[in-house]
């Protein structure tokens, strides 16, 4: 990590959290507090609090937590580094690094930069590749129509058919060793049977047209290559390995430009290649991804679930298009989306169907998307297969797999009332069948615990069951919420010998040293300070905690003055009363002591009479 920290604290504090959040969520003013709906479960009732003051958020729901910084880090999935220079340029704050010691920032970032880079690379390729190497590059590119600027826009590139085009370059630059460069998927190793020789790397891609992948917020992670040449006995198509920053089952093609045409039209296209995307946004429909090379995942359901739940599913009539495009609806279903089905004339994919047809022959087939039951319906009548009443009895079964799957039990009984009426079944027929479909397919797509952070829901519980006693976390609060009286008070009185919660233990010595010398303690600074995640949370549940209940347990005294005193708490009356409880601890484990000396009878009984008024006086506060 190679920003300093005090840039880092100057970052912090030019940029409002609250705004921050607001370009990611929608966020709601309540009292002196922000509320939001947690984008990171399925939350139905706002459980996200923010402290603009403190610049800190808490889900009290599913634990997620933290500062700007791991807001965005957890929103966009990049690293605290990127994290720090996305909220250093909203602020107009300068942070300069060497490229020399990118090394020294974390390995995420430098994928990052690799691919950026390598990106660059294949675009100028592109504009310099002459001869005849040049001519089938910019033939192909004519034949697909693209235009330049949709080249420009995709970053559209060109790989070199050479062995060391990448390589060489990234070497003269001297920016990345080969190990490197083969982590980011760029090159390969080739295989020896001499161990003893140097490792020798050669480009992995060569000779063919370049499509950066990005991922939801803009960035490549990726590349995927057409082949142009034909002497290429290699893949049609060639994607960049699994990497750090690359998982494909994660990737929606296309999802960073479509993002604002899909929530403005509240529905997305379902696309299979790059090509099919990149051909229908050229043509002006703009809310289109494409899954991109594999099947559809449960990962890309949960990434576009983010802003449509409507999805219209398009791909080509061949058997191999109809069976991925049945596992991907089963997908959506068990998303709790809802899914409708466009299918392309026989031989055509949205590419060639735009570009034959044009686009408003391309709405035209979009208005005439059918239903699930219609689509599966009209496949078994294609084929033929609904005529006896075995063959209307697999078709009941097969459509059933797919309603069963819809999360929402309303929804689904819509459907069975739609399939009763158009096959002329009873509908308590189907629900038998449902039902016991129903009964073996346990398995639901959001399960009470499966959340979009894990990670930090275990925190959570983690954090939980370690019960922590009250007086602890109330020490917590005090420092983060009181005056400077209270911490000096805590400073010249607290024996943190008497903590018994070793995440308490690391926030408490945390805040004294702060507090000497700094003179103030910044929660939200604390989180990028300490590591310890369950000290975070801790942390941020301390900040928030108190008024997300208040409003609450005062609403039954009317009275204003009452909800207004209540309001205030008094930190100088908890810290006191936080000590008090140290010292009765102090006593007992004193009195522990002298049990154990006989001779010591008499200062037993006094001090044993002491805690007792201690205590007794500690009931009435
Ligand atoms: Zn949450």
């Amino acid at each position: 990590m190679r920003i300093p920290s005090e840039k880092i604290d100057e970052i912090n504090n030019a940029n409002d959290i609250v705004d921050v959040i607001s370009t990611y969520i929608n966020v709601k003013r309540r009292g002196k507090n922000f509320l939001a709906l947690c984008p990171f479960h399925p939350d139905k009732n706002p459980s996200m609090n923010i402290s603009q003051e403190k610049k800190v958020y808490h889900c009290f729901s599913c634990g997620a937590s933290g500062n700007m910084f791991r807001f965005i880090q957890d929103f966009e999935k990049i690293s605290f580094f990127e994290a720090a220079q996305k909220l250093a340029s909203r602020a107009g704050i300068d942070i300069q690094y060497n490229k020399k010691e990118i090394a020294n920032y974390d390995e995420y970032a430098k994928l990052y930069d690799i691919n950026v880079q390598a990106a660059r690379f294949y675009v100028n390729a592109l504009k310099d590749v002459s001869g005849n190497e040049g001519k089938v590059v910019h033939d192909y590119i004519k034949k697909r129509k693209l235009k330049p600027g949709t080249l420009t826009r995709f970053g559209i590139g060109y790989a070199y058919n050479r062995w060391d085009g990448i390589m060489s370059h990234f070497r003269e630059e001297d920016l990345f060793t080969n190990e490197e460069l083969e982590s980011a998927g760029l090159i390969k190793k080739r295989d020896t049977d001499d161990d003893n020789a140097p490792a020798s790397y050669y480009d992995r891609f060569r000779g063919r047209l370049m499509f950066p992948i990005f991922n939801e917020s803009g960035k490549v992670v990726a590349f995927g290559g057409r082949q142009l040449f034909e002497d290429d006995k290699t893949a049609k198509y060639l994607n960049s390995p699994e990497t750090k920053v690359y998982s494909k089952s994660k990737v929606l093609y296309g999802l960073n430009f479509a993002k604002d045409s899909i929530i403005a039209n509240n529905y997305a296209l379902f696309v299979e290649g790059y090509m099919d995307m990149i051909s229908l946004f050229q043509a002006g429909v703009e809310n289109v991804v494409a899954t991109s090379g594999t099947a559809m995942t449960e990962e890309q359901v949960k990434l576009i679930s983010r802003y449509t739940k409507n999805i219209i599913f398009l791909f080509d009539a061949d058997a191999a298009g109809i069976k991925a495009a049945k596992r991907g609806i089963e997908l959506i279903l068990e998303g709790g989306l809802d899914v409708d089905i466009v299918t392309l004339p026989e031989g055509d994919d949205p590419d060639s169907f735009i570009t034959k047809k044009g686009i408003e022959e391309f709405k035209n087939v979009i208005f005439e998307k059918k239903s699930i039951i219609n689509f599966i319906g009209e496949l078994y009548t294609k084929e033929n297969k609904l005529n006896t009443i075995a063959q209307k009895t697999d078709f009941i079964k097969e459509i059933i797999t797919y309603i069963g799957k819809i999360p929402d039990a309303i929804k689904r009984s819509l459907y069975l009332k739609e399939i009763a009426g158009l096959y002329e079944l009873r509908e308590s027929d189907l629900q038998v069948e449902l039902n016991k479909f129903l009964k073996n397919d346990k398995k639901p797509f959001f399960p009470q615990s499966s959340i979009v952070l894990p990670e930090r829901a275990k925190i959570k519980n983690d954090v939980e069951r370690k019960r922590i006693p009250q007086e602890e976390l109330e020490l917590i609060e005090i420092f983060v919420r009181g005056g400077d009286d209270v911490i000096s008070y805590l400073e010249s009185n607290l024996e943190t010998d008497f903590i018994t919660a070793q995440q308490v233990m690391k926030a408490v010595h945390y805040f004294l040293d702060e507090y000497i010398q700094e003179g103030k303690i910044d929660a939200s600074k604390a989180l990028n300070d300490i590591e310890d995640e369950e000290v975070q949370y801790i942390i941020t549940h301390a900040v928030l905690e108190r008024d997300e209940i208040s409003p609450l347990v005062k609403a039954d005294k009317n009275s204003l003055i009452a909800r207004n005193s209540n309001m205030k708490i008094n930190f100088m009356e908890k810290a006191m009363g936080v000590i008090r409880k140290f010292k009765i601890k102090q006593i007992e484990r004193e009195l522990d002591e002298i049990k154990k000396d006989k001779e010591r009878l008499q200062e037993y009984v006094e001090l044993k009479r002491k805690l007792d008024q201690m205590i007794k006086m500690e009931t009435v506060h």
